[in-house]
């Protein structure tokens, strides 16, 4: 494993630096604090942002040229986003589409449906959310239920997704749906695009225990899909869907840097005060947070060791499971012990009057259980290293 980045990628991030310098205005910059993603006025600065980072050139780095992209190397994107978290940039808009929509149809897309969907991605024009979870199939996903009945040139779509994030404001889903209820569970699915504003479909929000909307269950009632939309073959779509989770798993693992956790702790520590002083002259506290620390720069070797296995060309390994299930744990260990630094000032709720940090320990600590369900939830992942790594017996 070489650590160093060659001189290329040293120019690469140098460019991309004063770039940021010049284009990310101060006031746009992340102050540590959670912002509502449901608030409009969030969800505008984020989309003009991302229009920004667009008409730079500097979105969708890793998508081929053809497509818009930069055709960026494997460590290029890391050198991307090291400096994205550097510059403390907000979060870009489009996330599904450009993560998992458009790789997928760049595979398994018609030369069609390339030209008609894959454009508009990129620059935010058209809004993705993916409609893969049901309420009784997640984990389970080949199970899923929704119907799409055959009708010549187009689909019937009636049945229901959940957990959609983003269906709110997207102009289209994915949908993994039903089209051969007698055929083997993985063989009778097929893969849809579906236009949010066609008649039948109905986006309720849920809220979460954040107090956020960002997710929705979603309500499909004789939704006609014309069949140009349907992506690969009819009863294939669970090949598509895999491609589509292959490029989730990839993402969610793919975190490098839980030190930036660790510190923001660390400064939590100097703050609060404990038996009369600083929490962080208490031993216990710092040895807590050391083996924090120990943990966050484990998983960056971790980290790395994909990173290597990508570089090589060589078949994914259990490193994308680890990566998984050790951020997002770590990551909700962290913020408990903020909660007990704080004591009893972890209650204020976010943005309260009189809170440490605006609340923002609380909305974290709550937020921090989404990364331990979404694309694949920890107990799918401890059996997945359980079953796949360590060879032992199926549960
Ligand atoms: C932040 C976030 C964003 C999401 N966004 C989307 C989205 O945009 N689109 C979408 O389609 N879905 C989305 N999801 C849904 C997500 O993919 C599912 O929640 C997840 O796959 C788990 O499915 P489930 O909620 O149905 O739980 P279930 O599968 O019902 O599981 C319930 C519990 O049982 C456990 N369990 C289930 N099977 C096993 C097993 N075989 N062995 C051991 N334990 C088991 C699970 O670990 C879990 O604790 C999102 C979820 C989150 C948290």
């Amino acid at each position: 494993m070489d650590f160093k980045f060659s001189e290329a990628d040293e120019a690469f991030r140098r460019e991309f630096r004063s770039w940021l310098e010049k284009n990310l205005p101060r006031d746009w910059r992340s102050d540590g604090e959670e912002r509502d993603p449901d608030d409009r006025s969030e969800f505008e600065r984020r989309r003009a942002w991302h229009r920004k980072l667009y008409d730079g050139g500097w979105m969708c780095i890793h998508w081929p040229k053809e497509y818009g992209g930069r055709g960026a190397t494997l460590l290029q994107q890391l050198v991307y986003s090291q400096e994205l978290e550097r510059a403390k940039a907000p979060p870009t808009v489009n996330f599904q589409g450009i993560a998992r929509v458009g790789p997928t149809l760049m595979q398994w897309g018609t030369p069609e449906q390339k030209m008609r969907f894959i454009p508009k991605i990129p620059p935010a024009e058209e809004i993705w959310c993916q409609g893969l979870s049901e309420p009784n199939h997640g984990s389970d996903l080949a199970a899923v239920e929704t119907r799409a009945v055959d009708e010549g040139d187009h689909f019937i779509v009636n049945g229901s997704k959940i957990w959609t994030s983003n269906a709110h404001v997207a102009d289209f889903s994915t949908l993994l749906c039903r089209t051969d209820p007698d055929a083997p569970k993985h063989r009778g699915l097929s893969y849809l695009l579906v236009d949010m504003k066609t008649p039948g479909v109905t986006v309720r929000p849920l809220v979460q225990i954040t107090g956020e909307k960002g997710f929705n269950q979603v309500f499909f009632e004789d939704v006609r899909v014309p069949k140009t939309n349907l992506v690969g073959q009819k009863n294939q779509g669970w090949m598509v869907a895999m491609t589509n989770m292959m490029f989730e798993r990839t993402i969610h693992g793919g975190r490098t840097d839980m030190m930036v956790e660790v510190r923001q702790l660390e400064e939590l520590a100097r703050t609060v005060y404990r038996d009369g002083r600083p929490a962080w002259e208490d031993s216990y506290v710092r040895q807590c947070i050391g083996a924090f620390a120990c943990e966050a720069e484990a998983l960056k070797y971790t980290s790395y060791r994909q990173l290597t296995r990508q570089l090589k060309g060589l078949q994914p390994g259990p490193e994308g499971s680890v990566m998984k299930l050790g951020t997002s744990d770590l990551n909700l260990r962290i913020q408990k012990f903020a909660m007990e630094l704080l004591g009893p000032y972890s209650q204020f709720e976010y943005m309260s009057t009189g809170a440490v940090d605006r609340g923002k320990w609380l909305h974290r600590m709550l937020a921090a259980r989404r990364g331990t369900i979404a694309a694949g939830t920890n107990e799918i992942q401890h059996n997945i290293i359980g079953e796949r790594v360590l060879g032992l017996p199926k549960g």
